[in-house]
């Protein structure tokens, strides 16, 4: 029997069964992903193979529905997977999904079956909002031409249909475009630490036209809450998963080195698990809660912010725990420890941490709820 949206060329494999399969060549290439900082044809084409590509979409258009809110666990649980194989490749489908689910959300029928169509024949998706001090221009609400750039673009050089944010007279607007692959496009600030194969860089998009049918939605749309701070969930799953593996390369070396009965390490690793799990619980309580629609907004912006906060917090013990208790070879490359923490040290730098905890903590500060209901 075919599982719930599944398509027949999948058949009798769930799309965590394949996402998890998806995974293990991710993370048996990660090591050569990391050192040429180039993510392989043969991923590429297994990622679509296995239906990540499309999986966002609903059923009626070649999908999973993935990135409909009844499916938000499933959703969490292929994000760990991924992100703890190859934090890059994860990052990437964290912004493939986000684009996609805006366009579901604030876009038309015909915009969302038309991005379909493009990925079903090789496209790939992301959201591309951070701006320099200039930013990005259009002169209308309902089309125009743009002036500017982005920069920070995962996928800069590859992504085919960007959804971007622009100003325009009315305020910010979403584009969604259809790029030639001839944009001027610099990876040359890309020197990162870490998550080295995401090509995250700028792209001058000065003078692409852009008609009602690339305006996804009306001026504003982007930042509506909950959905814009509510969906860090997503690149919260991720660096989950990336905490997680990092406990399970603790305990592989604990094992292999015969080291897990000191009872310093068992400490370590307790703390570590604790960690992870803490972490993971959170996530999924974040994703649950934005998609059951909950009618108090602000609750469910004031938790995902304190997720972001716990789930970096968690990350950064957990890789603090696991340097100290394997020592000198998790600084080593090509140790996977190694690569993980570079990887989980760079994805964790997110937008405004700070801000994202204090409207935590002030959310609580005015609600009528107890701290066990908030
Ligand atoms: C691997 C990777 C891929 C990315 N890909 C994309 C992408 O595809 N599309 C995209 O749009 N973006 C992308 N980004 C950028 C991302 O969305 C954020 O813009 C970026 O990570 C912000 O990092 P930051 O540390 O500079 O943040 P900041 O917000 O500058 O935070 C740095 C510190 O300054 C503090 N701070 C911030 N503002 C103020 C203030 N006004 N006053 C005082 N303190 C302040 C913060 O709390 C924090 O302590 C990517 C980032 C990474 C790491």
């Amino acid at each position: 029997m075919l599982a719930r949206n599944e398509p027949a060329r999948h058949r009798g494999q769930t799309l965590l069964d394949r996402a998890q399969q998806f995974a293990a060549l991710m993370f048996d290439a990660a090591a050569d992903t990391d050192e040429r900082a180039v993510i392989g044809d043969h991923l590429w084409a297994e990622f679509r193979r296995c239906g990540l590509a499309m999986s966002p979409f609903p059923a009626d258009l070649g999908g999973d529905g993935l990135c409909r809110p009844e499916r938000s666990g499933e959703l969490c649980a292929v994000l760990r997977r991924l992100g703890s194989a190859d934090l890059s490749i994860a990052r990437l489908f964290e912004g493939h999904v986000n684009a996609v689910s805006l366009v579901d959300r604030y876009g038309d029928r015909d915009q969302l079956r038309a991005l379909a169509e493009r990925i079903a024949a090789g496209g790939l998706s992301a959201v591309w909002g951070a701006n320099d001090a200039k930013g990005l221009h259009v002169d209308g609400e309902r089309g125009g031409t743009l002036q500017g750039r982005k920069i920070l673009c995962s996928g800069a050089g590859f992504v085919t249909d960007p959804l971007v944010t622009a100003t325009a007279p009315d305020g910010q607007v979403l584009c969604l475009l259809r790029l030639t692959m001839d944009e001027t496009t610099d990876l040359s600030g890309w020197r990162a630490q870490g998550m080295r194969s995401t090509a995250t860089g700028a792209i001058d998009l000065s003078g692409i036209v852009v008609t009602l049918a690339n305006m996804i939605g009306r001026p504003g749309d982007f930042m509506r809450q909950p959905f814009f701070s509510g969906g860090a969930w997503r690149f919260c799953a991720a660096h989950v998963g990336a905490t997680e593996r990092l406990v399970e390369l603790f305990r592989t070396h604990l094992l292999t080195m015969k080291r897990g009965e000191d009872p310093f390490q068992l400490q370590r690793l307790a703390q570590a698990v604790a960690s992870a799990k803490t972490a993971r619980y959170w996530v999924e309580e974040a994703a649950r809660r934005l998609a059951i629609d909950e009618i108090d907004a602000a609750r469910v912006v004031g938790y995902a912010n304190l997720t972001r906060m716990v789930t970096e917090r968690c990350a950064l013990d957990v890789m603090e725990i696991v340097q100290r208790g394997v020592g000198l070879t998790s600084f080593i490359r090509p140790h996977p420890i190694e690569r993980v923490s570079r990887d989980l040290a760079t994805y964790l730098r997110q937008p405004v941490p700070d801000l994202a905890m204090s409207d935590g903590a002030r959310a609580f500060l005015t609600s009528p709820h107890a701290v066990g209901d908030f």
